[in-house]
């Protein structure tokens, strides 16, 4: 089997790796740019969502490099994401490409079609290599949101801002060229040292902002516009609401009662939302309070335009804002999206917080 997926932030690293111990040929789609997202929006409904035509490109260009096999999530969710597999099946079907889809329901959604997916995953890999496995594709997860979490921080810090980048960018590099476990934790080791030995300012006082709003936009890099390294430019330490990490912590490893972190935020949210509403806009409403109450300077909400929960979750945070005394500053994104505007409203935020700090302003 020549299996693809679509990029999800950096959880593709340890997918590769995972697929390539049960015996598949792994196709990684190239990086998100441009072309991806051209691609699947001339081949997409108009009105989906941005993450559904990333997707979609992200197919086509794996099935171009070979693949015949896509896999992705399926959720039963109120928002679009219900409809993705569906959809694109019929898309990619309609375009002509002959390829299979493995659509990984969750169990609760039919036990026999979740087994017979799975098999069709691990095909004849033993169980106990299997959870090995499964645990190492864990650790590389967790040890690649690490680095990009570090790599955020120095960033802020760093005397020379481009090195930082310039070691991130070498990473993803390396990171597809390799294979196996322990080439990849040695890679992920050796760039965490390379960015501590960096020449940092420790006498400078960061500001430090949360990003909140739908999960593909706050790890994907390309679709929110590279927003943690503008910010690390601009001196700010961002730290993701959502990561492959906390997603897997409270969804697989704390299943059923979900990760102290996550039903923190349900907690903070219950005041203004009670219930799940599709997505992750409970979680963004919990967040910014959850930031706030941290000692964050601010929060920034983004979202792919007509994202339905996270549309709710803007109203709903005007409300919060004032309650709470914290700024969150909401930012759309779509194919249309110009930098240059996106630039513009990220330093304008910038200077705000920095003149809060300075106890020249205050919100509502
Ligand atoms: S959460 Fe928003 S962006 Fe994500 S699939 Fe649902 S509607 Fe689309």
């Amino acid at each position: 089997m020549k299996i693809s997926f679509p990029h999800f932030g950096n959880a593709y690293i340890a997918g590769k790796v995972l697929l390539e111990e049960c015996g598949h040929t792994v196709i990684t789609p190239p990086v998100c740019s441009r072309s991806t997202l051209e691609l699947g929006t001339s081949k997409s409904p108009e009105s989906m969502c941005m993450p559904f035509k990333i997707f979609i490109g992200n197919y086509i260009e794996s099935i171009q490099r070979g693949a015949d096999t896509i896999l992705l999530t399926g959720s039963c969710g109120p928002c679009r994401y219900g409809f993705y597999s569906y959809m694109q099946k019929d898309i990619i079907k309609k375009l002509g490409y002959d390829v299979d889809f493995i659509v990984l329901e969750s169990f609760k959604e039919g036990i026999p079609q979740f087994s017979k997916n799975i098999k069709r995953l691990i095909g004849s890999v033993s169980p106990n290599k299997l959870l090995r496995s499964s645990r190492l594709a864990l650790k590389l997860i967790k040890s690649s949101d690490d680095l990009t979490c570090l790599s955020n921080e120095v960033r802020a810090y760093a005397i020379d801002k481009d090195k930082v980048n310039f070691i991130m960018d070498s990473f993803y590099k390396d990171a597809d060229d390799i294979h196996g476990f322990n080439q990849l934790q040695n890679l992920i080791n050796d760039t965490e040292r390379q960015l501590r030995t960096l020449k940092i300012n420790r006498n400078f006082k960061p500001l430090r902002v949360g990003l909140i709003g739908d999960i593909y936009t706050i790890i994907e890099p390309f679709i929110n516009l590279e927003v943690e390294r503008k910010l690390g430019y601009l001196g700010v330490i961002v730290e993701k609401s959502l990561t492959p990490t906390k997603w897997l912590e409270h969804h697989i490893l704390s299943y059923p009662f979900g990760s102290k972190f996550e039903n923190e935020k349900y907690s903070l949210a219950r005041p203004y939302i009670k219930d799940m509403i599709g997505g992750h806009g409970r979680e963004t409403v919990g967040s910014a309070i959850y930031y706030r109450n941290k000692g964050f300077d601010g929060a920034i909400q983004i979202l792919p335009l007509n994202c339905m929960p996270e549309i709710v979750a803007k109203s709903v945070l005007k409300r919060v804002v004032k309650d709470i005394d914290f700024p969150v500053m909401t930012l759309v994104v779509d194919e249309m999206t110009g930098e240059a505007g996106f630039n513009t409203r990220l330093e304008a935020y910038v200077d705000l917080l920095y003149k809060r700090r300075r106890g020249e302003m205050i919100i509502g």
